[in-house]
């Protein structure tokens, strides 16, 4: 009887150990709107309807991403453009509450404007760019910024277009540097064909 009270106990604490294994491997983030799954059997997120193919393992390249134009979700675009846009809110901030004074409508619109323009800059290669595999160079802390006392991340990554190789990042990463891809793994870019600088990494990193 010892003996198997004493074996039951060991098999215990190696349910325990395959059990927070996979509470900790299963957990994955919505791409688009950064919701939290432990659902894995979800191929689109139940928040904003966009694929959470590709977090089911982040190291892995995962499918081919869809032929331009992309649908993207409705919440994701609003995040882009407005809601997680620094200068689009300063710049709204800046122009309605303050149009009756001179200087701060004027600031307010450039600010605006310059939201939108990253935005757009950061949106178009995701619905309408061309598809190339590339790969992760770098992730590194972004030292000139704090925000509640951590550092983002800022991932690096290059890929080639005929004979050329470009780079690109991907900036303000506040998710756990082992979650991410690290340097030479593979990623899928789309990219605008006629300015190949303006790439984007396909599904977006959160
Ligand atoms: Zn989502």
């Amino acid at each position: 009887m010892k003996g198997v009270r004493k074996t039951f106990l060991k098999m215990e604490g190696f349910f325990y150990y395959i059990y927070s294994m996979l509470q900790n491997s299963y957990i994955i983030k919505c791409p688009w709107c950064r919701t939290e799954f432990s659902n894995v059997t979800l191929s689109n997120c139940t928040n904003c309807g966009g694929t959470i193919e590709y977090q089911k393992n982040t190291h892995e390249l995962g499918p081919k991403p869809p032929i331009a134009p992309r649908e993207l979700p409705a919440k994701f675009v609003r995040r882009i453009k407005y809601t997680g846009n620094v200068y689009t809110m300063i710049g709204i901030i800046f122009t309605i509450p303050f149009f009756w004074s001179v200087i701060f409508p004027i600031i307010g619109i450039f600010c605006w404007r310059k939201g939108l323009k990253d935005a757009s800059n950061e949106l178009i290669p995701l619905q309408h760019g061309s598809i190339a595999q590339g790969e992760i160079t770098s992730v590194e802390y972004d030292h000139s910024k704090t925000i509640n006392g951590k550092h983002p991340l800022t991932v690096n990554f290059s890929f080639t277009v005929g004979a050329r190789t470009y780079q690109g990042n991907v900036g303000n990463i506040f998710t756990s540097i082992n979650q991410l891809k690290q340097a030479g793994e593979s990623v899928w870019i789309v990219y605008m064909p006629e300015n190949p600088d303006l790439s984007s990494v396909w599904p977006p990193m959160v």
